[in-house]
């Protein structure tokens, strides 16, 4: 049984869990681990992975590369959101306090009055890494009563990054990193380094009337992610496929794990290297590669028509949508746009379409990224969503479902 977007959203509280998750089952698929340190071998060409920290690169056919170029999807695994600083130990009015850096563009109002929990990586001395996440709520940026603040709903909120967003987290000045090792069951002097990041505790759920929506953190790009996966390992694509799950696109992607770095490039290269191609043949293979950029789009919102153009402005429920902007914020072309349309006919799916209004910046995502890095001819799509980069969004119910079949009839 493949997982469900919910069981995917609700076991990924970080870039590095999403990544993480998907290896077990890559491996009961048959996929071959590709680690770095090691000789890669031809076994691996069929079907293997990569897991690189918040990263993801697995493939299928790619001792056929030669011939056909490869089909790549992208998508990313980060969200935004708030991270806690590597020192922690301050107090105030009588509240221990976590300090954060803001990771990514959040909707700052949102993380506030929510039930907070912890999730990351601890390094421990024997070399070896873990991940964990708290169940439970264990912090809570608390917003200023009205009382002090009487005109806050006519001026807007304004929260001050630096002042206004740390959480409380107890009183009895325990020390986070003794906390941290007692939560996850190890021994403190056993713990080397940690990370750690502030995740809502709340599970995602369907609502509507009739459960037209899914409202849940990190749909964005958690959504993509999971079409992207399933559709790689549970179809039998005939071609070379390829799909990346990149880190750090919240931030700019300029990383070593992020599609600014060299990853999906090194290791397009070894494959292309191991599969019979010199040099001249793997550049050539990346002008016959076409990449598809999946990464959620902004939905029609009913109280805010006037930020839309109307007829380039997807709807809940409706379909993925296609992206596009001439100032190349957007990859999508007149030829890479040509294979998904493809496989929209090939689902009897019609398009949406995102074209931002001439006024409101638009946004961009790894699309342009790979485009630029590889000179490969890339499309970017997604599915629509309302509240992007809130603690909570919310999508359509049956829209990730349909990037999937999307993804699968793309691959196949
Ligand atoms: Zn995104």
């Amino acid at each position: 049984m493949p997982p469900t977007l919910v069981d995917h959203l609700a076991s990924c509280p970080t870039s590095a869990h999403v990544a993480e998750y998907w290896a077990p089952l890559l491996r009961k698929g048959g996929f071959v681990e590709f680690d770095d340190m090691t000789p890669i071998n031809h076994e691996v060409l069929q079907a293997g992975f990569a897991l690189r920290a918040g990263s993801l690169v697995a493939w299928r056919n790619m001792q056929l590369v030669t011939e056909y170029g490869v089909r790549l999807v992208g998508a990313h695994t980060d969200s935004p959101g708030l991270h806690l600083k590597p020192r922690q130990g301050r107090i105030a009015a009588g509240q221990d306090m976590l300090d954060i850096e803001v990771y990514g563009g959040p909707l700052l109002s949102s993380w506030a009055d929510r039930d907070l929990g912890v999730a990351g990586r601890v390094v421990m001395r024997d070399g070896s890494s873990r991940l964990y996440a708290t169940r439970h709520a264990v912090a809570r940026v608390s917003l200023l009563a009205i009382h002090l603040d009487r005109e806050v709903n006519d001026r807007g909120l304004v929260l001050d990054r630096h002042l206004h967003l740390s959480p409380m987290w107890g009183q009895g000045e325990a020390a986070f990193d003794i906390w941290l090792a007692n939560e996850i069951g190890v021994d403190r002097t056993d713990m080397l380094t940690w990370t750690a990041e502030l995740v809502d505790t709340q599970p995602p759920g369907f609502i509507g009337r009739n459960q037209e929506y899914l409202a849940s953190a990190r749909l964005d790009n958690q959504v993509s992610c999971w079409a992207t996966m399933n559709a790689l390992v549970e179809s039998t694509p005939s071609r070379p496929s390829m799909a990346v799950l990149f880190d750090h696109e919240e931030v700019g992607s300029a990383s070593a794990t992020g599609a600014a770095g060299p990853l999906l490039e090194h290791l397009l290269e070894r494959l292309s290297l191991l599969a019979g191609n010199d040099r001249d043949a793997f550049l050539r293979m990346l002008r016959q590669s076409h990449c598809v950029s999946a990464d959620n789009s902004h939905a029609l919102h009913p109280n805010y028509l006037d930020r839309h153009h109307p007829l380039h402005a997807p709807l809940l429920n409706h379909g993925v949508a296609i992206k596009t902007n001439v100032g190349q914020r957007y990859a999508s072309s007149v030829e890479s746009t040509a294979p998904i349309l493809e496989a929209f006919e090939r689902i009897a799916q019609t398009p949406q379409w995102f074209s931002s209004k001439n006024v409101v910046p638009c946004g961009s995502t790894i699309g342009p990224v790979i485009a630029t890095r590889l000179g490969i001819e890339t499309v970017d799509i997604g599915i629509p969503q309302l509240s992007m980069h809130s603690i909570r969004e919310v999508c359509g119910r049956t829209d990730p479902d349909v990037l999937r079949e999307l993804l699968v009839a793309y691959w196949h």
